[in-house]
């Protein structure tokens, strides 16, 4: 962002395509111009990824994006002495390096990582923005351009596993949800190759799989799983094979429930 409010586009042309929902892409760009924490929420697949590098290359910062596990920790982030050709150095985790480059760290799932993993956060995400790395007594400054991105899903039905408050009112946040239908065809579409028309009862099929989310299916269809069955079609997959084993295989593992999707694949095509 420029002085006079309008979005840096130095990277826009090169930029991992994503087609805006909403004014997200200036809302991340203006947070990014205050040096304000951004958090995501959604489901997963709908475009959260794909977003922060497209913005990360528009704003023309280096991305280090990190995927949190339950087994990740503060040490994964920060860095590690490490033993190379008998000698002890120090190397940088990602959010070290994006501390000190002036980088964009994208947090994906950080509900997942280790609990010690929020106290390194939280000295970040005021203005003091800095980095306390215990291990080599260095306190490290944030350089201009770093920015913490984070981002959770709040349909995972786990108590354990939510933000605490301390940490979540950190962030400025984005609720993400899966595209519209105007808009999700064409992402599908211009991902997948398949002709738009073949694509819209895809899509349609989704949104009917989304709507029994919380009856029979903990998630819905997200958005990369009917990329991956247009993708299938446009590559001579019959369609019925391809939404199998595309959109409806990975979201359960019941035969019942299968069979009642199966009955809605026919209903809708
Ligand atoms: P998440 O991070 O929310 O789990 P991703 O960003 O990986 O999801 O999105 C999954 C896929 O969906 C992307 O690889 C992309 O193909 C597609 N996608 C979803 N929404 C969009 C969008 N608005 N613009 C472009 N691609 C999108």
């Amino acid at each position: 962002m420029t002085m006079d409010g309008t979005l840096n586009l130095k990277g826009a042309a090169d930029a991992p395509f994503y087609l805006p929902q909403s004014d997200e892409c200036d809302i991340f760009a203006a947070a990014a111009a205050h040096d304000l924490p951004v958090l995501l929420k959604g489901p997963t697949g709908c475009g959260k990824t794909r977003f922060v590098a497209h913005m990360a290359a528009r704003l023309g910062r280096p991305l280090y994006t990190v995927a949190c596990h339950d087994d990740l920790s503060a040490a994964d982030l920060i860095g590690r002495y490490l033993l190379k050709g008998g000698e002890t150095v120090w190397v940088d985790g990602p959010l070290t390096r994006a501390v000190r480059e002036g980088a964009i760290c994208y947090l994906d799932e950080v509900v997942e990582a280790r609990r010690d993993v929020t106290v390194v956060l939280h000295p970040l995400t005021d203005d003091r923005r800095i980095l306390p790395i215990d291990r080599t007594g260095e306190e490290l400054v944030a350089a201009p351009g770093f920015l913490l991105v984070a981002s959770y899903n709040p349909g995972y039905q786990n108590i354990m596993k939510t933000l605490k408050p301390s940490t979540r009112q950190r962030f400025v946040s984005l609720e993400f949800n899966f595209p519209k239908m105007e808009h999700e065809i064409p992402v599908v579409a211009r991902e997948s190759g398949l002709d738009a028309e073949r694509v819209k009862p895809l899509v349609r099929l989704a949104n009917k799989l989304r709507a029994m989310k919380g009856q029979d299916l903990e998630e819905g269809v997200s958005t990369r799983l009917v990329v991956y069955a247009a993708t299938l079609i446009a590559g001579g997959m019959a369609i019925e094979r391809a939404i199998q084993t595309a959109m409806i295989e990975p979201l359960t593992d019941d035969a019942d429930v299968k069979a009642g999707l199966r009955d809605l694949v026919t209903a809708v095509f």
